[in-house]
Protein backbone atom coordinates (compact mmCIF):
# COMPACT_ATOMS: atom_id res chain seq x y z
CA UNK A 1 0.00 0.00 0.00
CA UNK A 2 1.27 3.67 -1.21
CA UNK A 3 2.18 6.08 1.33
CA UNK A 4 -1.08 8.49 1.75
CA UNK A 5 -3.35 5.50 1.04
CA UNK A 6 -1.95 4.04 4.33
CA UNK A 7 -2.27 6.72 6.41
CA UNK A 8 -5.84 7.74 5.82
CA UNK A 9 -6.50 3.84 5.88
CA UNK A 10 -5.44 4.35 9.42
CA UNK A 11 -8.77 6.97 10.07
CA UNK A 12 -11.47 5.67 11.85
CA UNK A 13 -14.14 5.46 9.91
CA UNK A 14 -12.55 6.39 6.91
CA UNK A 15 -15.38 5.58 3.77
CA UNK A 16 -14.17 6.69 0.57
CA UNK A 17 -17.89 6.62 -0.84
CA UNK A 18 -19.12 8.55 1.95
CA UNK A 19 -16.54 10.49 4.26
CA UNK A 20 -17.57 12.55 6.98
CA UNK A 21 -16.06 16.16 6.80
CA UNK A 22 -14.17 15.19 9.90
CA UNK A 23 -12.73 12.14 8.50
CA UNK A 24 -11.84 14.03 5.69
CA UNK A 25 -9.81 17.17 7.56
CA UNK A 26 -8.56 14.34 9.62
CA UNK A 27 -7.11 12.15 6.38
CA UNK A 28 -5.84 15.71 4.99
CA UNK A 29 -3.83 16.68 8.16
CA UNK A 30 -2.64 13.21 8.86
CA UNK A 31 -0.60 13.33 5.26
CA UNK A 32 1.10 17.10 5.68
CA UNK A 33 4.25 17.89 5.91
CA UNK A 34 4.77 21.58 6.62
CA UNK A 35 7.47 23.33 4.30
CA UNK A 36 10.71 23.41 6.17
CA UNK A 37 12.80 26.18 4.66
CA UNK A 38 12.77 29.80 5.97
CA UNK A 39 14.79 32.90 5.24
CA UNK A 40 15.58 35.98 7.22
CA UNK A 41 13.68 39.03 6.12
CA UNK A 42 12.84 42.82 7.37
CA UNK A 43 10.16 43.42 10.10
CA UNK A 44 7.45 45.00 7.70
CA UNK A 45 8.00 42.35 5.40
CA UNK A 46 7.48 39.82 7.93
CA UNK A 47 3.75 40.56 7.99
CA UNK A 48 1.52 38.01 7.37
CA UNK A 49 4.20 35.73 7.38
CA UNK A 50 4.91 32.75 9.91
CA UNK A 51 7.78 32.59 12.50
CA UNK A 52 10.45 30.56 12.35
CA UNK A 53 12.26 31.27 15.47
CA UNK A 54 11.42 32.10 19.28
CA UNK A 55 11.22 35.40 20.23
CA UNK A 56 13.31 35.52 23.74
CA UNK A 57 13.34 38.90 24.80
CA UNK A 58 17.08 40.36 25.12
CA UNK A 59 15.69 43.14 27.32
CA UNK A 60 12.87 43.84 29.44
CA UNK A 61 9.68 46.49 28.37
CA UNK A 62 9.19 48.46 29.32
CA UNK A 63 12.84 48.96 30.89
CA UNK A 64 11.98 51.16 33.52
CA UNK A 65 9.30 51.08 36.04
CA UNK A 66 7.32 54.02 35.36
CA UNK A 67 4.33 55.98 35.81
CA UNK A 68 0.94 54.77 33.83
CA UNK A 69 -0.55 58.43 34.76
CA UNK A 70 -0.05 61.95 34.32
CA UNK A 71 0.34 62.64 38.50
CA UNK A 72 3.00 62.97 41.40
CA UNK A 73 5.50 60.48 42.41
CA UNK A 74 5.28 59.58 45.88
CA UNK A 75 6.40 57.81 48.49
CA UNK A 76 3.91 55.33 49.70
CA UNK A 77 5.63 55.34 53.44
CA UNK A 78 4.84 59.31 53.48
CA UNK A 79 0.98 59.32 53.08
CA UNK A 80 -1.45 59.14 55.88
CA UNK A 81 -4.38 56.97 55.93
CA UNK A 82 -6.90 58.98 58.02
CA UNK A 83 -6.43 62.58 56.75
CA UNK A 84 -4.53 64.80 53.96
CA UNK A 85 -0.75 64.49 53.64
CA UNK A 86 1.17 67.31 51.84
CA UNK A 87 4.12 67.16 49.96
CA UNK A 88 7.15 69.24 48.30
CA UNK A 89 7.19 69.12 44.55
CA UNK A 90 11.19 68.82 44.11
CA UNK A 91 11.18 68.44 40.16
CA UNK A 92 9.37 66.68 37.29
CA UNK A 93 10.36 63.74 35.35
CA UNK A 94 8.67 63.32 31.39
CA UNK A 95 8.16 60.53 29.51
CA UNK A 96 11.45 60.32 28.15
CA UNK A 97 13.34 63.37 30.45
CA UNK A 98 13.52 61.10 33.82
CA UNK A 99 13.92 63.12 37.50
CA UNK A 100 18.02 62.26 37.94
CA UNK A 101 17.84 62.61 41.50
CA UNK A 102 15.93 61.14 44.69
CA UNK A 103 12.73 61.05 46.10
CA UNK A 104 13.35 61.68 49.74
CA UNK A 105 10.65 61.55 53.07
CA UNK A 106 8.08 64.50 52.32
CA UNK A 107 8.89 65.26 49.34
CA UNK A 108 7.00 64.31 45.72
CA UNK A 109 8.18 64.33 41.32
CA UNK A 110 5.44 65.84 38.97
CA UNK A 111 5.57 62.70 36.54
CA UNK A 112 4.13 62.40 33.13
CA UNK A 113 2.82 59.02 31.97
CA UNK A 114 5.66 57.15 30.52
CA UNK A 115 8.21 58.74 32.90
CA UNK A 116 10.48 56.49 34.44
CA UNK A 117 9.69 56.54 38.41
CA UNK A 118 12.05 59.01 40.32
CA UNK A 119 14.51 56.79 42.61
CA UNK A 120 12.77 56.23 45.85
CA UNK A 121 9.06 56.67 44.73
CA UNK A 122 6.62 53.82 44.56
CA UNK A 123 3.23 54.97 43.87
CA UNK A 124 1.50 57.55 41.40
CA UNK A 125 -1.44 59.96 42.82
CA UNK A 126 -3.30 61.38 39.80
CA UNK A 127 -3.12 65.06 38.84
CA UNK A 128 -7.01 65.30 39.27
CA UNK A 129 -7.30 64.45 42.86
CA UNK A 130 -4.50 66.86 44.55
CA UNK A 131 -4.36 70.53 45.72
CA UNK A 132 -1.68 72.36 43.93
CA UNK A 133 -0.60 75.68 46.06
CA UNK A 134 2.55 76.38 44.62
CA UNK A 135 5.29 73.80 45.40
CA UNK A 136 3.10 72.49 47.93
CA UNK A 137 0.90 69.44 46.90
CA UNK A 138 -1.77 68.29 48.91
CA UNK A 139 -2.93 64.54 48.56
CA UNK A 140 -5.99 63.39 50.14
CA UNK A 141 -6.18 60.01 51.84
CA UNK A 142 -7.34 57.01 50.32
CA UNK A 143 -4.20 56.12 48.36
CA UNK A 144 -3.30 52.69 47.59
CA UNK A 145 0.49 51.54 47.86
CA UNK A 146 2.01 51.50 44.47
CA UNK A 147 -0.81 52.35 42.43
CA UNK A 148 -0.41 54.02 38.81
CA UNK A 149 3.00 52.08 38.56
CA UNK A 150 3.91 50.30 35.72
CA UNK A 151 6.63 47.77 36.13
CA UNK A 152 9.73 46.57 34.30
CA UNK A 153 9.56 43.70 32.35
CA UNK A 154 5.23 44.20 32.88
CA UNK A 155 4.93 43.63 29.42
CA UNK A 156 7.92 41.58 28.02
CA UNK A 157 11.00 39.96 30.85
CA UNK A 158 14.13 39.38 29.37
CA UNK A 159 14.73 35.92 28.46
CA UNK A 160 11.19 34.69 28.71
CA UNK A 161 10.31 33.55 25.04
CA UNK A 162 7.43 35.57 24.01
CA UNK A 163 6.73 34.56 20.49
CA UNK A 164 6.79 30.56 19.32
CA UNK A 165 8.18 29.47 15.66
CA UNK A 166 4.77 28.72 13.89
CA UNK A 167 2.83 31.81 15.31
CA UNK A 168 1.59 33.88 12.37
CA UNK A 169 2.75 37.50 12.53
CA UNK A 170 0.06 39.92 12.71
CA UNK A 171 -0.14 44.07 13.45
CA UNK A 172 -0.19 42.92 17.03
CA UNK A 173 2.64 41.00 16.29
CA UNK A 174 5.18 43.38 14.25
CA UNK A 175 4.59 45.63 17.64
CA UNK A 176 5.29 43.31 19.68
CA UNK A 177 8.73 42.15 18.22
CA UNK A 178 9.47 45.91 17.26
CA UNK A 179 9.42 46.85 20.69
CA UNK A 180 12.13 44.82 21.32
CA UNK A 181 14.20 46.03 18.93
CA UNK A 182 14.32 43.31 16.89
CA UNK A 183 14.52 44.54 12.91
CA UNK A 184 14.85 41.54 11.20
CA UNK A 185 13.37 37.67 11.86
CA UNK A 186 13.63 34.25 10.38
CA UNK A 187 10.14 33.29 8.22
CA UNK A 188 9.12 30.27 7.10
CA UNK A 189 9.97 30.37 3.31
CA UNK A 190 6.22 31.39 1.68
CA UNK A 191 4.30 28.25 0.57
CA UNK A 192 4.17 28.04 -3.70
CA UNK A 193 0.75 26.92 -4.93
CA UNK A 194 -0.18 26.46 -8.17
CA UNK A 195 -3.50 26.42 -9.29
CA UNK A 196 -5.94 26.13 -12.55
CA UNK A 197 -9.27 25.03 -14.05
CA UNK A 198 -10.08 22.67 -16.32
CA UNK A 199 -13.04 22.43 -18.62
CA UNK A 200 -13.49 22.74 -22.15
CA UNK A 201 -16.23 24.89 -21.99
CA UNK A 202 -13.99 27.44 -20.31
CA UNK A 203 -12.92 31.02 -22.03
CA UNK A 204 -11.04 33.08 -20.16
CA UNK A 205 -12.11 36.50 -19.19
CA UNK A 206 -11.09 39.28 -21.82
CA UNK A 207 -12.46 36.98 -24.98
CA UNK A 208 -16.22 36.49 -26.15
CA UNK A 209 -18.17 33.58 -25.21
CA UNK A 210 -18.76 31.04 -27.84
CA UNK A 211 -21.83 28.85 -27.86
CA UNK A 212 -22.65 27.09 -24.87
CA UNK A 213 -19.44 28.50 -23.48
CA UNK A 214 -19.06 30.27 -19.81
CA UNK A 215 -16.03 32.51 -18.53
CA UNK A 216 -13.46 31.14 -15.99
CA UNK A 217 -14.95 32.46 -12.66
CA UNK A 218 -13.33 29.68 -10.39
CA UNK A 219 -9.31 31.04 -11.48
CA UNK A 220 -10.84 34.36 -10.30
CA UNK A 221 -12.52 33.24 -7.09
CA UNK A 222 -9.19 30.69 -6.22
CA UNK A 223 -6.61 33.72 -6.81
CA UNK A 224 -8.55 35.69 -4.45
CA UNK A 225 -9.12 33.04 -1.52
CA UNK A 226 -5.39 31.88 -1.92
CA UNK A 227 -3.87 36.03 -2.34
CA UNK A 228 -5.81 35.98 1.59
CA UNK A 229 -3.45 33.17 2.64
CA UNK A 230 -0.24 35.26 1.86
CA UNK A 231 1.07 32.22 -0.74
CA UNK A 232 2.92 32.76 -3.64
CA UNK A 233 0.54 31.87 -6.67
CA UNK A 234 1.36 30.15 -9.61
CA UNK A 235 -1.60 30.67 -11.86
CA UNK A 236 -1.39 27.63 -14.82
CA UNK A 237 -4.70 28.85 -16.13
CA UNK A 238 -7.63 26.86 -18.22
CA UNK A 239 -6.60 23.59 -18.86
CA UNK A 240 -8.74 21.36 -21.49
CA UNK A 241 -10.42 18.37 -20.41
CA UNK A 242 -7.69 16.25 -22.83
CA UNK A 243 -5.18 13.63 -20.88
CA UNK A 244 -2.22 15.42 -22.98
CA UNK A 245 -2.63 18.98 -21.80
CA UNK A 246 -3.70 17.59 -18.25
CA UNK A 247 -0.74 15.77 -17.50
CA UNK A 248 1.22 18.66 -18.45
CA UNK A 249 -0.01 21.01 -16.23
CA UNK A 250 0.18 18.52 -13.65
CA UNK A 251 3.42 17.49 -14.17
CA UNK A 252 5.05 20.90 -14.74
CA UNK A 253 2.97 22.18 -11.38
CA UNK A 254 4.10 19.44 -9.69
CA UNK A 255 7.49 20.64 -10.62
CA UNK A 256 7.41 23.69 -9.05
CA UNK A 257 4.38 24.33 -6.41
CA UNK A 258 4.25 22.63 -3.18
CA UNK A 259 0.55 22.71 -3.48
CA UNK A 260 -1.83 22.18 -6.37
CA UNK A 261 -5.40 23.22 -6.52
CA UNK A 262 -7.54 22.30 -9.32
CA UNK A 263 -11.24 23.28 -10.34
CA UNK A 264 -13.48 20.46 -11.93
CA UNK A 265 -13.03 17.27 -13.41
CA UNK A 266 -13.71 15.26 -10.02
CA UNK A 267 -17.05 14.36 -10.73
CA UNK A 268 -18.50 10.79 -11.10
CA UNK A 269 -19.21 11.39 -14.84
CA UNK A 270 -15.93 13.19 -15.86
CA UNK A 271 -13.27 11.44 -13.54
CA UNK A 272 -12.27 8.44 -15.23
CA UNK A 273 -9.45 9.69 -17.35
CA UNK A 274 -8.37 12.01 -14.85
CA UNK A 275 -8.33 9.16 -11.78
CA UNK A 276 -6.12 6.92 -14.78
CA UNK A 277 -3.57 10.39 -15.23
CA UNK A 278 -3.26 11.01 -11.53
CA UNK A 279 -3.27 7.54 -10.42
CA UNK A 280 0.20 7.18 -12.84
CA UNK A 281 1.57 10.49 -12.09
CA UNK A 282 1.41 10.34 -8.34
CA UNK A 283 -0.89 9.13 -5.35
CA UNK A 284 -4.39 10.16 -5.21
CA UNK A 285 -7.69 9.86 -3.92
CA UNK A 286 -10.61 10.58 -5.19
CA UNK A 287 -13.53 10.98 -2.14
CA UNK A 288 -17.07 11.36 -2.54
CA UNK A 289 -17.46 13.65 1.19
CA UNK A 290 -21.23 13.76 2.94
CA UNK A 291 -21.26 17.03 2.32
CA UNK A 292 -23.43 19.72 0.26
CA UNK A 293 -22.22 21.96 -1.92
CA UNK A 294 -19.11 19.91 -2.92
CA UNK A 295 -19.35 16.06 -2.63
CA UNK A 296 -16.45 15.16 -5.20
CA UNK A 297 -13.14 15.80 -4.24
CA UNK A 298 -9.33 14.39 -5.02
CA UNK A 299 -6.78 14.63 -2.23
CA UNK A 300 -3.56 13.48 -2.81
CA UNK A 301 0.05 14.17 -3.83
CA UNK A 302 2.13 14.45 -7.12
CA UNK A 303 5.73 14.50 -6.57
CA UNK A 304 6.53 16.35 -3.60
CA UNK A 305 2.98 18.69 -4.26
CA UNK A 306 0.38 17.71 -2.42
CA UNK A 307 -3.02 18.01 -4.78
CA UNK A 308 -6.56 19.48 -3.77
CA UNK A 309 -8.38 18.66 -6.73
CA UNK A 310 -12.11 20.65 -6.21
CA UNK A 311 -15.24 20.12 -7.75
CA UNK A 312 -16.21 22.67 -10.88
CA UNK A 313 -19.09 24.07 -9.40
CA UNK A 314 -18.03 27.54 -8.34
CA UNK A 315 -20.16 28.02 -4.75
CA UNK A 316 -18.32 24.08 -4.43
CA UNK A 317 -15.04 25.74 -5.45
CA UNK A 318 -15.34 27.91 -2.52
CA UNK A 319 -16.79 25.90 0.24
CA UNK A 320 -14.35 23.26 -0.22
CA UNK A 321 -11.62 25.43 -0.46
CA UNK A 322 -12.46 26.96 2.94
CA UNK A 323 -13.54 23.87 4.42
CA UNK A 324 -10.28 21.67 3.78
CA UNK A 325 -7.80 23.60 1.57
CA UNK A 326 -7.04 26.51 3.86
CA UNK A 327 -6.37 25.29 6.65
CA UNK A 328 -4.29 22.58 5.14
CA UNK A 329 -2.22 25.65 3.12
CA UNK A 330 -1.73 27.61 6.50
CA UNK A 331 -0.64 23.95 8.70
CA UNK A 332 2.16 23.57 5.23
CA UNK A 333 3.09 26.69 5.23
CA UNK A 334 4.08 26.30 8.86
CA UNK A 335 1.28 27.27 10.93
CA UNK A 336 1.19 25.48 14.98
CA UNK A 337 -1.36 27.29 16.29
CA UNK A 338 -5.58 26.40 15.55
CA UNK A 339 -6.15 27.29 11.91
CA UNK A 340 -10.17 25.77 11.79
CA UNK A 341 -12.22 28.57 11.03
CA UNK A 342 -14.14 30.36 14.20
CA UNK A 343 -17.52 29.29 14.01
CA UNK A 344 -20.13 30.45 16.90
CA UNK A 345 -23.93 29.70 17.35
CA UNK A 346 -26.71 31.90 16.81
CA UNK A 347 -30.49 32.15 16.14
CA UNK A 348 -31.82 30.73 12.83
CA UNK A 349 -33.94 33.82 11.47
CA UNK A 350 -36.07 31.11 9.68
CA UNK A 351 -37.12 27.13 9.12
CA UNK A 352 -34.59 24.99 7.25
CA UNK A 353 -34.42 21.80 5.31
CA UNK A 354 -31.93 19.38 6.36
CA UNK A 355 -31.74 15.66 6.28
CA UNK A 356 -29.60 13.70 8.54
CA UNK A 357 -26.50 12.16 7.07
CA UNK A 358 -24.48 14.81 5.60
CA UNK A 359 -22.80 18.53 6.47
CA UNK A 360 -24.15 21.70 5.00
CA UNK A 361 -22.88 24.68 4.01
CA UNK A 362 -25.49 27.59 3.61
CA UNK A 363 -24.41 30.85 2.42
CA UNK A 364 -25.83 33.05 5.01
CA UNK A 365 -26.53 37.04 6.20
CA UNK A 366 -25.14 37.48 10.02
CA UNK A 367 -27.44 40.65 11.14
CA UNK A 368 -28.64 42.24 14.25
CA UNK A 369 -31.71 42.29 15.83
CA UNK A 370 -32.50 44.24 18.42
CA UNK A 371 -29.05 43.70 19.53
CA UNK A 372 -29.25 40.13 18.89
CA UNK A 373 -27.06 38.08 16.35
CA UNK A 374 -29.11 36.27 14.05
CA UNK A 375 -28.61 34.64 10.74
CA UNK A 376 -30.54 34.05 7.44
CA UNK A 377 -29.62 32.63 4.31
CA UNK A 378 -28.85 34.53 0.81
CA UNK A 379 -32.15 32.57 -0.52
CA UNK A 380 -31.04 30.51 -3.60
CA UNK A 381 -28.61 27.87 -2.77
CA UNK A 382 -27.51 26.15 -5.62
CA UNK A 383 -23.60 25.44 -6.11
CA UNK A 384 -23.91 26.98 -9.40
CA UNK A 385 -25.30 30.59 -8.29
CA UNK A 386 -22.23 31.97 -6.98
CA UNK A 387 -24.11 35.18 -6.08
CA UNK A 388 -24.61 33.33 -2.95
CA UNK A 389 -21.17 33.92 -1.60
CA UNK A 390 -20.66 37.16 -2.75
CA UNK A 391 -24.34 38.34 -0.91
CA UNK A 392 -23.35 36.16 2.31
CA UNK A 393 -21.39 37.38 5.33
CA UNK A 394 -21.07 33.70 7.14
CA UNK A 395 -21.63 30.10 6.13
CA UNK A 396 -24.00 28.59 7.84
CA UNK A 397 -22.62 25.18 8.87
CA UNK A 398 -25.93 22.31 9.06
CA UNK A 399 -23.80 19.69 11.08
CA UNK A 400 -23.31 15.61 9.59
CA UNK A 401 -26.33 14.32 12.09
CA UNK A 402 -28.96 17.22 12.01
CA UNK A 403 -32.32 17.00 10.85
CA UNK A 404 -34.63 19.88 9.79
CA UNK A 405 -34.15 23.13 11.63
CA UNK A 406 -36.89 25.25 13.23
CA UNK A 407 -36.60 29.27 12.82
CA UNK A 408 -35.32 30.02 16.23
CA UNK A 409 -33.14 27.14 16.47
CA UNK A 410 -29.47 27.77 17.55
CA UNK A 411 -27.28 27.07 14.26
CA UNK A 412 -23.46 27.34 13.79
CA UNK A 413 -21.60 29.88 12.01
CA UNK A 414 -17.96 30.68 10.12
CA UNK A 415 -18.17 34.40 9.72
CA UNK A 416 -16.04 35.05 6.76
CA UNK A 417 -13.99 38.01 7.79
CA UNK A 418 -11.63 38.09 10.83
CA UNK A 419 -11.06 41.62 12.43
CA UNK A 420 -7.39 40.87 12.90
P1 LIG B 1 -17.13 19.70 -13.38
O1 LIG B 1 -16.81 19.50 -11.94
O2 LIG B 1 -15.93 19.86 -14.23
O3 LIG B 1 -18.08 18.66 -13.85
O4 LIG B 1 -17.93 21.08 -13.44
C1 LIG B 1 -19.13 21.27 -12.74
C2 LIG B 1 -19.79 22.55 -13.17
O5 LIG B 1 -18.97 23.65 -12.84
C3 LIG B 1 -20.07 22.65 -14.65
O6 LIG B 1 -21.31 23.30 -14.83
C4 LIG B 1 -18.96 23.51 -15.15
O7 LIG B 1 -19.28 24.20 -16.32
C5 LIG B 1 -18.75 24.46 -13.99
N1 LIG B 1 -17.37 24.93 -13.99
C6 LIG B 1 -16.29 24.15 -14.06
N2 LIG B 1 -15.16 24.89 -14.04
C7 LIG B 1 -15.55 26.18 -13.95
C8 LIG B 1 -14.85 27.41 -13.90
N3 LIG B 1 -13.53 27.45 -13.94
N4 LIG B 1 -15.56 28.56 -13.79
C9 LIG B 1 -16.90 28.51 -13.75
N5 LIG B 1 -17.63 27.38 -13.79
C10 LIG B 1 -16.97 26.22 -13.90
MG1 LIG C 1 -15.44 19.88 -16.18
Amino acid sequence: MSEIARIVSCIDGYDPDALHVEKARAAIRACLAPVAASERVPLRTALGRVLAEDIVPAIDVPGHDNSAMDGYAVRSADLKADGETVLDEIGTALAGRAYEGNVGAGQCVRVMTGAVLPAGADTVVIQEVVRVEGKRIAIPPGQKPTQNVRYAGEDLKAGVAVLGSGARIGPAELGVIASLGIAKLSVRRRLRVAFFSTGDELTPVGAPLGQGQIHDSNRYTLHGMLSRLGVELLDFGIVRDDPAALEHALRSASLSADAIVTSGGVSVGEADFVRRLMGELGEVLFWKIAMRPGRPMAFGKIGNAFLFGLPGNPVAVMVTFYQFVREALLVLSGRTDDVTPASFRVQSAAAMRKIPGRTEYQRGVLYRENGEWKVRTTGQQGSGVLRSMAEANCFIVLEHERGAIAAGDPVGVQPFDGLV
